[in-house]
């Protein structure tokens, strides 16, 4: 297991169901597609509409593109902060 992101913080979530240990597939919750109490995800970053995503269940970290939102363009502007 990864240690979690130093980013991680318990007030930017993301309800993305996990590609790891998907614990979103047994719930009826997050099945009907409503904000579940249980299943969410650290939302570690975006860039546009790519979410860095970390699940606090197994600490799987990965890239989720949501297809909507600000367009990538350009390199990042500036480091660190968000
Ligand atoms: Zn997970
Ligand atoms: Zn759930």
């Amino acid at each position: 297991m990864l240690p979690l992101d130093p980013q991680a913080d318990i007030g930017r979530r993301a309800w993305v169901p996990c590609p790891h240990c998907e614990d979103h597939r047994d719930c009826p919750t997050c099945r009907e597609g409503r904000r579940c109490r249980d299943h969410w995800r650290y939302l570690l970053s975006n860039t546009g509409s790519l979410l860095h995503l970390q699940c606090p269940s197994c600490t799987q970290v990965w890239d989720h593109e949501t297809g909507f939102g600000a367009t990538r363009t350009g390199p990042p502007r500036g480091t660190g902060g968000f």
